[in-house]
């Protein structure tokens, strides 16, 4: 037995979050002697979305030696080489564009690209869309899986698709295994000690399970964090205007595609996620501008499938962050802390991001508070990193089709660094020095920037350049289009590999 003060946590809530901190609290702690209880309502149940994910999850799964072969097929898993956004930009040429993973090889082409993008912003008339640069991309296009054969050792990035609910089971499967101690049942109350802890939490069948401290995965309602130590929740919603969300899946394509697809509709933008046995799709828009009819009316015109027979999901999304996440005895993980509407899948990623940092503090402090400070002013630098890029997508659209384009594109809610860096780009100074500048380089690189930035066709109008002049500017794409091809040769279907 150890001799800490902490010997007992117990985590409140059952969905990805809650199993996720399970299995990881569990591996690093169990040496020490520290019961972890889990306790979840199967009356209120997960939220059941959340189906793509970032490399993150392989580092997450990876960590607990958990195989793909054991995992993926029990979760109708896939691969995602990254996610394509159709239709954000009107401008022509960049009416659709590839946000990929980090790959080494495509460090490779990277500076032919932004070589391009450079000179594009200059007004010279060379060829700026990332796809052309990006083996990722080409992969993606012709359907085929990011491992490559075993005479290619290089190494890539990827992520899932995965059905949720599948997943939650199996990670359960997996903590339950490894010794979580699992209680079904609703809590009902939340008792404190005089100095605002908490002590216990009090099941609706009366059982009541003290603890030492306190993991909040409690989804939106947040009932540790926010219901009961009373910590504010802060809106995004003056700069993410989305706050609603349909699902509704559909029969899937034999040949699987390895990405996500995200295009922009009237009020918000639809999601297509392959798994092995359906495309989930959904439809994530602002109730602000249209009733949640139009909106599944407008999803199933989207998906071609105008009758009722396949019922739709509705929900609501609290898009914001709790003003800290660890308060008292207690640290919040998953919606219970926060949630930046799911453009870019980045939730999942979050949640590991903050049990690893919350772990670290927590040991260091020798399991006490001593480190809470720092460990809130990260995850809201996170927060915010992670918010900044998802807002650029709103922000620098150019469609006009309805009020809510105009409107995101016209919002003056910025933040000082999505500002700055939006004033790099138009001033063609450097992408990557900014971000340094700025200490925002950890979230997404100057090559997601970038990406994001030319595949919107941002770009002054073409100057009046002699074509060889302009040809003189612009990247060989002879060499950069042969490497990509021959790269590509080395990877396989996606389905097979599935
Ligand atoms: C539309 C949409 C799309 C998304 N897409 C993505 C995506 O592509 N990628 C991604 O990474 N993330 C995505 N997310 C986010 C993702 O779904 C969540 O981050 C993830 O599922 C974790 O949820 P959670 O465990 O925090 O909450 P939940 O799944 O809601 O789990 C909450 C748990 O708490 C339990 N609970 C609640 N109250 C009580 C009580 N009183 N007593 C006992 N137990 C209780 C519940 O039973 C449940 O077990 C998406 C979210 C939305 C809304």
């Amino acid at each position: 037995m150890n001799d800490l003060k902490v010997k007992n946590i117990v985590i409140l809530g059952g969905g990805t979050a809650g199993w996720m901190t399970a299995n990881v609290l569990q591996k690093k702690w169990q040496h020490l002697g520290i019961k972890i209880t889990l306790i979840e309502s199967p009356d209120i149940g997960v939220i059941g979305v959340g189906e793509g994910s970032t490399p993150l999850l392989k580092v997450f799964l990876d960590s607990l030696d958990i195989s793909e072969s054991e995992w993926m097929p029990e979760c109708n898993a896939t691969y995602k080489n990254g996610i394509s956004f159709k239709n954000w930009s009107t401008v022509s040429g960049y009416e659709e564009y590839f946000h990929p993973f980090p790959c080494g090889l495509d460090s490779l082409t990277f500076n032919y690209h932004y070589n391009n993008a450079t000179q594009r912003r200059k007004g010279v008339d060379v060829i700026a869309n990332p796809n052309r640069f990006s083996l990722m991309a080409s992969l993606t296009e012709k359907k085929l899986a990011p491992i490559p054969s075993e005479n290619f050792p290089f190494n890539f990035q990827y992520g899932y698709h995965f059905d949720s609910i599948l997943l939650g089971k199996f990670l359960r499967k997996k903590a339950v295994e490894r010794g979580i101690n699992h209680i079904q049942g609703t809590v009902e109350s939340v008792a404190q000690n005089s100095n605002g802890d908490i002590s216990s939490l009090k099941l609706s069948n009366g059982q009541t399970f003290s603890a030492d401290f306190f993991v909040d995965c409690s989804g939106f309602t947040s009932i540790l964090l926010e219901k009961t130590l009373k910590v504010p929740f802060i809106s995004f919603s003056d700069n993410l205007f989305n706050d609603s969300a349909i699902a509704l899946p559909t029969e899937i394509d034999p040949h699987i595609p390895s990405e996500t697809l995200s295009t922009a509709l009237t009020n918000g933008w639809a999601w297509q996620i392959p798994l092995t046995n359906r495309f989930g799709n959904g439809y994530v828009y602002s109730s602000q501008y249209c009733t949640q009819d139009e909106a599944e009316k407008e999803l199933r015109a989207h998906l071609g499938i105008l009758d009722d027979d396949i019922e739709a999901r509705h929900l609501k999304m609290k898009v914001g962050k709790t003003q800290v996440s660890w308060r008292n005895n207690c640290v919040a993980v998953g919606l219970s802390q926060g949630f930046i509407e799911p453009l870019e899948a980045t939730a999942i990623q979050f949640i590991y991001a903050t049990i690893e940092q919350f772990a670290i503090a927590f040991e260091e402090g020798g399991f006490t508070n001593q480190h809470k400070d720092e460990f809130n002013q990260r995850v809201n630098m996170n927060f915010e990193g992670i918010r900044d890029y998802i807002v650029l997508h709103y922000k620098t659209n150019s469609r006009s089709d309805s009020q809510y384009w105009i409107d995101n594109r016209e919002n003056k809610n910025i933040s000082n660094n999505l500002e700055a860096m939006l004033n790099c780009w138009y001033n063609i100074q450097n992408l990557e020095a900014e971000l340094k500048r700025l200490n925002i380089a950890t979230y997404y690189t100057h090559r997601s920037w970038n990406c994001l930035l030319s595949g919107m066709g941002l770009f002054p109008a073409k100057e009046n350049l002699t074509p060889a002049d302009a040809k003189k500017a612009q990247s060989d794409l002879k060499y950069v289009d042969n490497f990509i091809d021959r790269c590509a040769m080395n990877f396989k279907p996606h389905e097979e590999m599935l």
